[in-house]
């Protein structure tokens, strides 16, 4: 029996069922785009719950804004960090200016913050700059 895992399309959103061991090939059945092109996805609170709470591979998402000089440092780090942790971990970035909700919703005291969640719920947390190897070690800690 196949293990098929729910992965949203970063291009359209879509929820899309494709086989775990083929996820890094893997197509979009609606629009067509790759799957995973190892790079973080921008998100919005729109587009937010179908990575978030809906796929079965865990989110990270970036939480920062372009006035943020720490944020613009770590921004190559998160870039390199989601060729590393595709297709396991889905990668993302929230605009803090301009998705305030989500923001709150997080509780964003500083930037860049990231979160880890897992089908809706935050498994961890880090705030301050990383760079790409220790985003992806502390990811995988967090997921053991
Ligand atoms: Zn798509």
């Amino acid at each position: 029996m196949t293990d098929r895992l729910i992965i949203a399309c970063p291009a359209c959103n879509t929820l899309n069922r494709a086989p775990r061991e083929r996820l890094a090939a893997g197509k979009c059945g609606s629009c067509g785009a790759p799957l995973f092109e190892g790079h973080p996805v921008a998100l919005d609170g729109r587009t937010f719950e179908a990575h978030a709470g809906k796929s079965d591979i865990p989110l990270l998402v970036d939480f920062w804004a372009p006035w943020c000089g720490p944020c613009k440092a770590m921004a190559p780090q998160f870039e390199r960090a989601a060729q590393r942790l595709e297709p396991s971990v889905r990668l993302a970035k929230v605009n803090t200016d301009q998705e305030p909700d989500l923001a709150a919703r997080y509780r964003i005291q500083g930037i860049p913050t990231v979160v880890l969640i897992q089908h809706g719920r935050e498994i961890a947390r880090h705030s301050g700059v990383m760079d790409a190897g220790r985003i992806e070690s502390w990811v995988r800690q967090s997921l053991n």
